[in-house]
């Protein structure tokens, strides 16, 4: 693929979490040729490109004005421009403004470009320790207490390592709100990556939060944690009996027998006890 930039394109430019020599060439590159630049915080994309010797038009674009600026960019790339879009650090769209300005793109038919490098959440579960193979990203948590709760039910038997980003206020009542949910899970806390204090923290998350009882949490955090072991899932008829569970395939609307049949084969029993039980009840 050829390196010239590419005219009416968009392109995603990630940009360092901390540390500044993780910015890619082809990112500086990239800042330095395009047209704009659409930026999270035009003061700190400012100083961002004052630090490599670039400079170019700003335009600010946030979570609170994507409507408006998201189709003043898009005619701007109509009429030919390129647009380089930044974070204020970290890869955007990814828990950061992009995503909307993107599906703007795609449906215009506009073609956009990714320039990767820095992402808190996969560096985070690059040096863990636990299963990367696969994963679920979850964001952020909201601080509203039922929704973070509901969230974290949503979660509570996936198989697969979880990654939550987190802000240091929040931390206490995160961990106490996972342990509760959750149950006690291994938990890597990985803080101010690629920064002087760069830290990973592998233990449990009621030890985390006896850790924290005593220090402060200070720094920006990724949450990852292990997934729902196998042997910890409660199959959803745990808490049925033999004859509840048959009228629950019937309210999904299975025929009386292919019921019976579902509800043998959920407890690896024979066709003939759950139908004996079944005529019992009757
Ligand atoms: N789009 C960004 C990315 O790709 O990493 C993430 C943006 S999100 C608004 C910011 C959150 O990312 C922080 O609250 C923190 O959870 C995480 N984060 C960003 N930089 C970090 C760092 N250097 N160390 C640990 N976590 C970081």
């Amino acid at each position: 693929m050829s390196n010239e930039i590419v005219k009416g394109a968009l392109y995603v430019v990630a940009t360092p979490i901390g540390n500044l020599m993780d910015l890619s060439d082809r990112a500086k590159k990239v800042l330095s040729e395009v047209d704009f630049i659409a930026a999270e915080d035009t003061r700190v994309t400012g100083k961002l490109l004052m630090l490599i010797g670039v400079k170019k038009p700003l335009v600010s674009y946030h979570e609170h004005n994507k409507r408006e600026k998201g189709e003043e960019i898009i005619a701007r790339l109509k009429k030919g421009e390129s647009c380089a879009i930044v974070s204020d650090a970290g890869t955007p769209a990814i828990s950061d403004p992009g995503e909307d300005l993107v599906r703007l793109c795609a449906s215009e038919n506009i073609i956009t470009f990714a320039v990767p490098g820095p992402c808190a959440a996969i560096s985070a579960l690059s040096i863990s320790g636990l299963t990367t193979g696969r994963f679920s990203f979850e964001g952020f948590l909201s601080t509203n207490k039922s929704e973070r709760r509901s969230h974290l039910e949503e979660v509570k038997t996936s198989p697969y390592t979880l990654i939550f980003y987190e802000a240091p206020h929040k931390l206490r009542d995160t961990l106490s709100a996972m342990l509760s949910v959750l149950g006690d899970r291994r938990i890597s806390l990985v803080r101010e990556l690629t920064k002087t204090h760069e830290e990973v923290i592998r233990t449990t998350i009621s030890n985390a939060i006896e850790y924290y009882a005593e220090k402060s949490p200070k720094g920006e955090y990724v949450l990852v944690i292990e997934g729902c072991k196998k042997e910890d899932v409660k199959p959803f008829w745990q808490d049925l009996d033999e004859v509840s569970h048959v009228e629950y395939y019937l309210e999904k609307g299975l025929e009386r027998m292919d019921a019976i049949k579902a509800v043998a084969k959920d407890r690896g029993v024979s066709k003939s006890t759950i139908y004996k039980k079944w005529n019992e009840k009757r």
